[in-house]
């Protein structure tokens, strides 16, 4: 096995658990490993801080599999096993949902792979050498452990790019999926395009809160005697907009600039049986139609944002917070009093913390006042692994509106 010796001091944060070795922390590399190949790393001071994955083309020169060196990590009962372990970890979601996240990368000990389970079928992405270097046979584990009738590549994601990976779509194991896959979240049917739809088609990061949704519609109708009235901003396929329906409400207003997940998001409402009277879908820029709404002077009860990732890295912090700035703002402001918003942030860049300060920016320079009375973040799929905080990408708040 090749060695990957790393300059001093540079061990830190392996010792530390995390599982990242940048480029920049690399002092030599013994030989020329391949990409995916599995090599041994020792501190500068000659102490073997465990084995990884070398990546000849990426800043992530070696994602860590284990922190020890006397695992067989190259035997497919090593990866075999931590893949049933992710797989029975997603068991009992199965009771609300079978659209599931079965392996979240890095949290489950898999740098880099990401596998979504819509029904029998399952999507897969590739975003590391360490796992495309190992692709068939992770696609033979799958299949043997999960019994499913296909697993469809979608091996699209920007990540690729950095790793020196092409970008591939197509079937890698069993049979096509159909151009749409039912699945049901919580009582709510879904219709999935694991082809075109975005991530691997569907977001089951945003269950909780889609959950979260539905009962405060129920709960809101069970208090006031009348449905809520609720804008869905960014509504992709109409996630929140028909857990909202579900639930009770009145009228649900939902804007996305795209048509296409428009003509999705009402073909789901009609799987549903949904009143079609109290679903209202507009195409249109989110940015503007909030500006537009407020003069045309109509306020809701509910108000949710879910844009898509406004800062795709550290770079573009100061952008994506002016835009998350003036996105919450404008919400806030067709917000009844003891109105309700659901905001949320899915950039990594963007931490708890800065996010709840810009919402916070908001709240006052709309001249409100607001409780967080929930906290979001993806469910128990995508699990944050304490060594890897990278992996909490996703949050939101519930804000209720209290004017003092
Ligand atoms: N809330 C959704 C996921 C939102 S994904 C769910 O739970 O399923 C983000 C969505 O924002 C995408 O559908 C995209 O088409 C849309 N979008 C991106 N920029 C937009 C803009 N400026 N105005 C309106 N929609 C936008």
């Amino acid at each position: 096995m090749i060695d990957v010796i790393l300059k001093k001091g540079k061990e830190k944060s392996l010792l530390r658990r995390h599982p990242w070795v940048y480029d920049t922390a690399v002092a030599r590399v013994a030989a020329r490993p391949a990409a995916g190949e599995t090599v041994r790393v020792v501190s500068s001071e000659g102490r073997v801080l465990g084995l990884g994955a070398y990546s000849p083309a990426s800043t992530l020169r070696v994602r860590m599999w284990t922190f020890r060196d006397d695992v067989a990590v190259d035997d497919p009962a090593f990866l075999r096993a931590r893949l049933a372990q992710a797989i029975e970890a997603r068991e009992p979601l199965l009771e609300r949902t079978n659209a599931r996240r079965l392996v979240f990368g890095e949290a489950d000990g898999i740098p880099g792979l990401i596998v979504d389970a819509y029904g029998p079928w399952l999507v897969t992405q590739f975003q590391s050498a360490a796992v495309e270097a190992r692709r068939e046979e992770i696609g033979r584990h799958l299949m043997e452990l999960t019994g499913a009738r296909g697993i469809f590549d979608r091996s699209d994601a920007a990540t690729r790019r950095r790793e020196g990976l092409e970008e591939r779509i197509g079937c890698l194991a069993g049979d096509e999926p159909p151009a749409l896959i039912e699945v049901v979240e919580d009582g709510v049917k879904y219709g999935v395009d694991v082809r075109v739809g975005h991530k691997t088609g569907f977001y089951v990061d945003q269950r909780e809160s889609r959950l979260s949704a539905q009962r405060l519609a129920e709960e809101f109708k069970r208090r006031h005697g009348r449905g809520l009235r609720a804008l869905n901003c960014f509504c992709y396929t109409g996630g929140f907009s028909l857990a909202l329906a579900k639930g009770g409400a009145q009228e649900v207003v939902s804007i996305d600039s795209s048509a296409e997940a428009l003509s999705r998001a009402r073909a789901n409402a009609q799987l549903n049986g949904f009143d079609e009277s109290t679903l209202r879908w507009v195409e249109d820029d989110v940015f503007a139609a909030l500006r537009r709404l407020r003069e045309e002077g109509e306020t809701f009860d509910l108000v949710i944002l879910d844009p898509p990732k406004f800062a795709s890295s550290h770079y573009h912090v100061d952008r994506a917070a002016r835009a998350y700035k003036d996105i919450n703002l404008n919400g806030l402001r067709l917000l009844r009093e003891g109105g309700h918003l659901f905001t949320f942030s899915c950039s990594g860049a963007i931490d708890v913390d800065l996010f709840q300060k810009i919402v916070a920016g908001a709240v006052f320079d709309a001249g409100r006042d607001a409780w967080a009375i929930e906290r979001f973040g993806a469910g128990v799929d995508h699990p944050l692994l304490m060594t890897y905080p990278e992996g909490e990408y996703l949050k939101g708040l519930h804000l209720l509106l209290r004017d003092f």
